[in-house]
């Protein structure tokens, strides 16, 4: 029997082909493996069907963003990172006072980085789909929507949007970036971060498990040239693209290799990234990454958008 191969998401395409069979070895909130599909004319990589159903299930209780973080030394050094990173982008923006607005930004705690590094942002909003998170972002003097960011209806306008981690794990990236380019000011940008399967880690570990799938909670993953080919139904153009270590997805795809050898143990009580050989893999596969970055496609895309110039 012949079975039809899925529809491309981003380009329709009909000539897809099965990249990898992954299981969730993260939480293993799922029984059996999902299919991952290639699409050889635009190069985007994509789950079916989409469990779209299950997300209560898919992002069970102990799901890392849900769960507190405590202030460990990775902690400290990826919060000194973003720092540095966002001050420079923050640089760029003209304007007294700046509007950001983080999708998928929980309790807020990237804004409240933002808010040490920039004086002159004066209103914050978080659009997130948890329910617990709502609280404590007030709290800390953010605005809060629960819903997506589909959903998400204002009549403000940002200076500076987040996609941190977000476009992956949504059904439609496309109609995610058309909504958040109705919400840019004039001279505003949006950042996006997301995996990239153009890398090393991706195709080592695509056979066992690849931690870039975060399987079945990514459902669309892009490599630069599917992502540009994304942006051509949009009025938005890359300000800047740039590769940045994927450390996590090194120690997601290495610690579920050793698990299907039997060597180490875990289980939905006990998910890959409490087990302590997720911290130290981790830090040792950020220094890899950085070393190879400047010649080299790490898997993890940071990109900044801003809308067309209008001809
Ligand atoms: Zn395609």
């Amino acid at each position: 029997m012949i079975t039809a191969s899925p529809t491309c998401p981003v380009c329709q395409s009909a000539h897809t082909q099965l990249w990898s069979k992954a299981p969730d070895y993260e939480y293993f909130s799922v029984r059996g493996a999902y299919n991952y599909y290639h699409c050889p004319d635009c190069s985007t990589i994509f789950i079916d069907p989409v469990p779209v159903e299950l997300l209560k299930q898919i992002y069970p209780p102990n799901y890392y963003s849900f769960v507190n973080k405590g202030k460990n030394i990775l902690v400290r050094l990826k919060e000194w990172l973003d720092k540095r990173f966002f001050k420079k982008i923050l640089r760029r923006l003209p304007g007294e006072s700046l509007s950001v607005l983080d999708v998928g930004g929980g309790t807020g705690w990237m804004l409240d980085v933002l808010k040490k590094t920039d004086a002159r942002i004066t209103y914050t909003q978080s659009v997130d789909i948890d329910e617990k998170a709502r609280t404590e972002a007030e709290a800390k003097g953010h605005a809060y929507f629960e819903g997506t960011i589909e959903a998400f209806e204002t009549t403000r306008k940002f200076d500076l949007i987040l996609m941190l981690n977000l476009v992956e794990h949504v059904a439609s990236p496309l109609a995610v970036l058309q909504k958040a380019e109705t919400l840019l000011n004039p001279g505003g940008v949006i950042v996006i971060k997301t995996p990239n399967h153009d890398s090393w880690d991706a195709r080592i570990f695509k056979h066992s498990y690849w931690g870039g799938l975060h399987s079945p909670r990514h459902w669309v993953i892009f490599s630069e040239k599917s992502f540009r080919l994304l942006l051509r139904s949009t009025g938005l153009d890359v300000q800047q693209l740039s590769y940045t270590q994927g450390a996590p997805f090194w120690a997601f795809s290495i610690i579920a290799a050793l698990y299907r050898k039997k060597w180490v143990r875990i289980n939905a009580e006990r998910p890959i990234i409490f087990h302590g050989l997720f911290a130290p893999v981790s830090a040792l596969f950020a220094v890899f990454d950085f070393i190879r970055r400047p010649f080299a496609k790490t898997s993890q895309l940071f990109i900044i958008l801003r809308a067309k110039e209008r001809k």
